[in-house]
């Protein structure tokens, strides 16, 4: 007994490489044999990175669902076994299939030339640059106009502001801002772009392998460093060291640096201080959330060209561009992961998606904003928008200009909480759930025909949405 606990143990201390076969009956049974069958199964295992796992998926539909659906758990189920993973990144495996082609040619990108087997040997697998991320195809707004214009004059003026220091939240841009001027300067350049995590990786393969002049001679020899998520650099004196020397060496031939950072040069944990103060030493900007604005154009930018990539067999009505644009907040990542969403579930089922369906397909993005709306904020919102007092609101009469009113509102709650039929019908004077269907049915038909209908309750949508997201606070 004694005897095979300790060996167990051992083995467990041994196992250095993650055991795949054993997270796949984990994924089967969390998250059913279904979804496994479709999708999960189709992940390879490649390799094991020093905070992250490296899979790959035949398609990128494929890996788009699986991230936009399952990726926490999958990430979690790899947790219980590997601490140390914080990030599971995917590569396409079945470049030349047939089957995908459309979304192929869609997202072309770099990637689609990479070996795989070269991944962990060669230094230019690591420049990886992604021509759909670009200049021409990054969205400004207020939140990140300063950001994209020093990055703008990094091409424009090599040596201006050096080094450019770009930090802010996940999602909001900073890879595709380095991307896009790692694309704007390769062809005259000498272009590294790489996350600091590879740095490091890199760096302790080369001590290891007796590497270490080679190491040295490839970053020095750049004429533009771009330096990915440097938060992620951290203790190791002797790799500090390097980057430190690295980073003085291509100041003084001239080359440009470019880092992003998830937060300010002053706020990085277990990095230097005169690596610090180095990357003070130039210009530092940062790149803040998206207002509606932004987010809004985001929308429309990215469905315009969706449809366009369908030929017009997919239509994400306004409504729902409404409701992303107001509802997803939190960074530009996810904005496009929500329409992407959408995507995937017009094709599968072939139809897209209505208001209650989005709000599903997108549950875990919003801020699970329907349990804060209440039927009281949208009855006083409604009344103020038409007028009316609410003793007319609840009242028996039947005038028009009281029905309308009153349809719009219990439509209103029914799309924007998940109370019932007969719950809504007690909130507005104890009417009979038909005449609840009867007024949602009424104001579908009525949206159908009357734009002006529409508009209306798209904008009382928003203030109740708004509204209530202030409530919470
Ligand atoms: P970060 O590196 O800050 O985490 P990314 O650069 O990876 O964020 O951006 C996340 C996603 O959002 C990418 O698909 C990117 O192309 C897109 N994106 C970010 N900012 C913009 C923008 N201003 N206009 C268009 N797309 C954007
Ligand atoms: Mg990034």
């Amino acid at each position: 007994m004694n005897n095979s606990f300790s060996n167990k143990n051992l083995k467990n201390l041994n196992s250095e490489n993650l055991d795949w076969k054993e997270i796949q009956t984990q994924m089967k049974n969390k998250l059913g044999l279904e979804v496994y069958e479709s999708w999960l199964k189709k992940i390879n295992f490649v390799d094991e990175f020093n905070n992250y796992i490296l899979l790959t998926v035949p398609t990128r539909f494929i890996r788009d669902w699986i991230t936009s659906r399952y990726l926490d758990q999958i990430l979690q189920i790899i947790k219980n076994h590997k601490k140390g993973i914080i990030r599971i990144e995917f590569k396409i495996s079945d470049q030349n299939s047939e089957k995908d082609d459309k979304e192929r040619k869609f997202t072309q990108s770099s990637e689609n030339q990479e070996n795989i087997s070269f991944i962990k040997d060669s230094y230019l697998q690591y420049n990886r640059i992604d021509p759909n991320k670009r200049f021409d195809n990054f969205l400004t707004g207020s939140s990140n106009k300063l950001a994209y214009e020093a990055s703008l004059k990094v091409t424009e003026n090599i040596s201006n502001y050096n080094p450019l220091y770009i930090y802010g939240g996940v999602g909001l841009g900073k890879t595709h801002l380095l991307n896009s001027i790692g694309l704007e300067l390769k062809n005259n350049n000498k272009v590294m772009f790489i996350s600091a995590e590879r740095f490091m990786y890199q760096f302790v393969k080369s001590i290891k392998s007796n590497d270490m002049v080679k190491f040295k001679e490839y970053f020095r020899n750049t004429d533009i460093l771009l330096i990915d998520d440097i938060q992620f650099m951290n203790g190791k004196e002797a790799m500090q060291e390097e980057f430190f020397h690295t980073f003085n060496a291509l100041l003084d031939k001239g080359s440009q640096i470019i880092v992003s950072a998830d937060r300010a040069p002053n706020k990085l944990p277990r990095i230097q201080e005169r690596i610090k103060s180095r990357f003070s030493g130039g210009l530092v900007v940062d790149i803040q959330k998206p207002d509606y604005a932004l987010r809004k154009r985001i929308v429309e930018r990215k469905t315009e060209e969706l449809n366009n990539f369908y030929s017009d067999q997919l239509k994400i009505s306004s409504e729902i561009q409404d409701y992303i644009s107001t509802e997803v907040t939190a960074s530009i990542r996810e904005l496009v992961g929500a329409i992407n969403r959408i995507v995937s579930f017009s094709r599968i089922y072939k139809k897209t998606p209505n208001l209650a369906e989005t709000k599903v397909i997108l549950k875990d993005l919003l801020n699970l904003i329907e349990n804060k709306v209440t039927i009281d904020l949208i009855q006083t919102l409604v009344c103020k928008f038409f007028k009316i007092s609410k003793n007319e609101m609840l009242s028996s009469r039947r005038s028009r200009y009281l029905v309308r009113p009153r349809q719009t509102a219990i439509y209103l709650t029914k799309i924007l909480t998940s109370k019932s039929l007969p719950e809504i019908g007690r909130e507005f004077s104890n009417r009979d759930h038909t005449t609840i269907i009867h007024s949602v049915k009424t104001i579908e038909k009525l949206k159908e025909k009357d734009p002006e209908m529409t508009d209306n309750i798209n904008k009382l949508k928003n203030q109740i949405l708004y509204n209530s997201k202030d409530n919470e606070i």
